[in-house]
């Protein structure tokens, strides 16, 4: 280790400040943050000063550094761009033993500030001990990414009930393997989900029954995965992964996502592969009930959002049902995620007012649509799984007066390697789709919005 972390409490302590810019206004920031009195001396400040001055917020001085102004110091920080001035404030501080950072200057600083992951109460600091600030950045991203967002929620949340587990539990390693029983299961998810009158419940059960050794009840959290691009997925499915003890996904779940889930979570396909015999939904069911009776964290992972025609309804009836606690996690839906890539809108304004996702799964007689609302004009139509009714559906939407030459666009595979994007008119779709031979899963989507796109496309390649 080359340096020693430490938190430094600097509630009303005071901190002081040379150089007044840029770089000062963010070390001024982070000071403030953590409750210094802060004092700046800078020959030319920024605006920034001359407001938090006004404000009252800290204290300015305009004019250069002297040593003097270390004297009520508990710490320091040299920002300006003179390297001089620098060194004068390093040498001075060194002197009086008083902690100082230049910035980009680990030679000349007795400490460097941490890249840092600020949840409130929570914070988490990585240092590369000034060989690699851009290092420390890129871990930090990756730290924001797997910390939720209310483990801030869950420090005040067990900070509320430290005394309660001190009663309970006299002797320290059962308070300890209570507390990891508390943050590893369904108590902090549901604070972490922002429930906290159900992790409240939760807690006192768990704490009236001190005894149990036995597992928590298993749960599910029935999750969007997006249409397949795993950058696309939500931070909270992304947790809910590396947590899982199973994830049951579908076919159209992308292998990239299921590259992130805790590598020893047990997978099991209930997709519909041709040729292998398809899961009826029921036995989906049965299956999400019979593994979290098990005590098993189930992730049901589903193609974009549970919610648009992802039978995530029943899903959760069923376990509601079952008594079996379940939460939803919404995301990204093809439409979203296709148009995204493709370059076009669903909405703007004076084009399209309205968008309509429609299923374009046959009934036994045929689609069965609502078909005059569907061919009014100012309207984008996204149909999810219409690449076999696609006649059905082109002449159907003429036949109510839809113009044979509305723009469409067909996307295949969308926000995946494989993804194709082929442009027609509406009267045209069925033959767009036979010509190019597209196959599922793809996306129609059928409004003048696919226009846009298109000039974007011509006006990029024109350049
Ligand atoms: N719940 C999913 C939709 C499931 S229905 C969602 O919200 O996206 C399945 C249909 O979704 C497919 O037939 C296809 O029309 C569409 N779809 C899903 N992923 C897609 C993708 N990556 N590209 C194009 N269409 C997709």
């Amino acid at each position: 280790m080359k340096a020693l972390p430490v938190m430094l409490h600097l509630a009303d302590a005071r901190a002081l400040l040379v150089g007044g810019g840029g770089p000062a206004v963010a070390k001024a920031r982070l000071l403030l943050a953590a409750g210094a009195e802060v004092t700046v001396v800078a020959d030319a400040p920024v605006a920034e000063f001359y407001d938090w001055a006004y404000e009252g917020v800290l204290t300015l001085h305009r004019r250069g550094f002297e040593p003097d102004d270390l004297a009520p110091a508990t710490l320091v920080i040299a920002a300006t761009d003179d390297e001089g001035e620098n060194l004068r404030v390093s040498a001075a501080a060194h002197g009086r033993n008083i902690p100082v950072n230049v910035v980009d200057e680990p030679g000349l600083s007795s400490f460097t500030l941490p890249a840092i992951v600020d949840r409130d109460s929570v914070v988490v600091a990585i240092s590369t001990s000034g060989a690699a600030p851009a290092l420390a950045r890129w871990i930090r991203a990756r730290v924001e990414r797997v910390l939720p967002a209310r483990v801030h929620d869950l420090a005040r949340f067990a900070e509320r009930h430290r005394g309660d587990v001190r009663t309970a539990f006299a002797d320290s390693p059962a308070r300890r393997r209570f507390w990891d029983r508390v943050f590893d299961g369904p108590i902090a998810e549901a604070v972490l989900n922002g429930d906290e009158a159900l992790a409240e419940r939760l807690f006192l059960g768990a704490l009236n029954q001190p005894a149990a050794t036995g597992r928590d009840a298993g749960h599910v959290a029935i999750v969007g995965a997006g249409p397949g691009d795993a950058d696309l997925l939500t931070l909270r499915a992304h947790r809910l992964l590396q947590a899982a003890d199973v994830v049951v996904h579908d076919r159209l779940v992308g292998p990239r996502v299921l590259d992130l889930a805790r590598r020893d979570a047990r997978r099991i396909d209930v997709g519909k592969r041709s040729g292998a015999h398809p899961w009826p939904q029921s036995a989906i069911n049965d299956l999400l009930v019979e593994l979290a009776r098990g005590g098993a964290r189930v992730v049901r992972l589903k193609g974009g959002d549970p919610f648009v025609f992802g039978r995530g309804g029943e899903e959760l009836d069923h376990l509601a049902r079952h008594g079996i606690r379940a939460v939803i996690v919404p995301g990204i839906t093809a439409a979203m995620g296709c148009v995204a890539r493709a370059g076009f809108p669903l909405t703007q304004r004076d084009v399209a007012t309205t968008v309509t996702f429609v299923s374009g799964r046959a009934k036994a007689g045929g689609l069965d649509l609502d078909w005059p609302a569907l061919a009014k004009r100012r309207q984008t139509l996204v149909v999810y799984m219409g690449v076999a009714t696609a006649a059905e559906l082109s002449a159907g939407l003429i036949g109510h007066g839809r113009d044979p030459a509305t723009p469409v666009a067909v996307i295949e595979n969308g926000t995946r390697p494989d993804e194709r994007v082929c442009h027609g008119r509406l009267a045209e779709l069925p033959g767009l789709i036979a010509a190019n031979a597209v196959t599922p899963p793809a996306l129609i989507v059928i409004g003048e919005v696919v226009r846009l796109g298109a000039a974007t496309a011509l006006a990029v390649a024109a350049e």
